[in-house]
């Protein structure tokens, strides 16, 4: 959920590229980097945009999630804490700089976006939504730490994975209400070697819901998309697996 306005002071995170290079072989954002000319109205129009559609797929129920888009000259537009994200305003989304603590109304799950777009100059947008497999599988699948992604066609839309033989992890963290602790818990395990594996753009919140990133927003709601729809199909796995 949207969360109480956080006491992290983002600027006291450690800022790491080069540190949160997986040993892995992580989905490459592939094609392209982030337009570094995108202004900040049109990346918040594109949140605005995203917000609509992801709301309408009863992914951000009850002003849950977050969405942002990265624009020019280090700053990116955010969703607001406690908005409705199906029918956004432009009043709703906050322009955030990048290298500064978060603004008033911000998210305490703003936090985790900002250590992603610090940790990764690759990454252009980030999606969070509380979808209902998101969730529930997180929950089932946290102790082991990841959910399992192989044998499915629809890996290829993740960028980087040109195969459904692929292993793709999708890591899954426990929920936690402390956003320091848990972003910084993230950006660990990213570096940390998992044999033969890819790591998806993305991350689940046992009992919460995802993260997806991508390039752009395109690339971003692409994979946000790819992983609900891959996680129906592991759903259904297991249900007919019994
Ligand atoms: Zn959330």
């Amino acid at each position: 959920m949207d969360m109480q306005k956080p006491s992290l002071d983002y600027a006291q995170l450690p800022i790491s590229i080069s540190g949160f290079q997986c040993s892995t072989k992580p989905a490459r954002m592939n094609e392209t980097v982030p337009d570094r000319s995108l202004t900040w109205a049109d990346a918040a129009q594109s949140v605005i945009t995203t917000g609509r559609r992801a709301y309408q797929r009863g992914w951000l129920p009850a002003t849950s999630g977050n969405l942002s888009v990265r624009a020019e000259n280090g700053e990116i537009a955010i969703t607001r804490t406690g908005v409705d994200k199906g029918s956004l305003l432009l009043l709703d989304i906050l322009r955030q700089p990048l290298d500064q603590a978060l603004l008033p109304g911000s998210s305490a799950e703003a936090a985790l976006h900002l250590r992603l777009y610090a940790d990764h100059a690759d990454i252009g947008a980030v999606f969070h939504v509380h979808s209902l497999l998101s969730s529930v599988l997180g929950r089932l699948n946290v102790t082991q730490g990841h959910i399992l992604l192989q044998g499915w066609e629809m890996q290829k839309a993740l960028a980087g994975v040109v195969t459904h033989e692929s292993r793709v992890l999708l890591p899954v963290f426990a929920n936690s209400q402390d956003i320091h602790t848990l972003s910084s818990v993230i950006a660990k395990s990213r570096v940390q070697a998992v044999p033969d594996a890819v790591l998806a753009p993305g991350y689940v919140l046992a009992g919460h819901g995802i993260y997806a990133w991508g390039s752009d927003a395109a690339q971003a709601w692409r994979h946000l998309e790819a992983l609900d729809s891959l996680l129906t199909q592991v759903s259904a796995l297991t249900a007919h697996s019994y």
